[in-house]
């Protein structure tokens, strides 16, 4: 596991998070995309970090919808 420090895009809060080494070495080209849902960094935002090869935060890419899980139907007894 590597430590990466990240911060929210929105309001710039700063937490550490643990990637699994294996991410770097799957990748073999290309930045490394990692969704980090909302409670992880910062409990209001989720947001998608863009890493490089060596471990860099290259940026950062906030999410401007997210599609809320439909309410279970209640299933009607006739
Ligand atoms: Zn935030």
């Amino acid at each position: 596991m590597r430590e990466l420090f990240v911060s929210c895009p929105t309001c710039g809060i700063k937490k550490p998070i643990m990637i699994p080494k294996e991410v770097f070495t799957k990748k073999e080209c290309g930045s490394i995309k990692i969704h980090v849902p909302s409670g992880i960094v910062c409990s209001d935002h989720q947001f998608v970090v863009f890493i490089d090869q060596s471990g860099l935060v290259r940026g950062y890419e906030k999410i401007d919808l997210i599609m809320a899980t439909p309410p279970q139907k209640e299933n009607k007894k006739y």
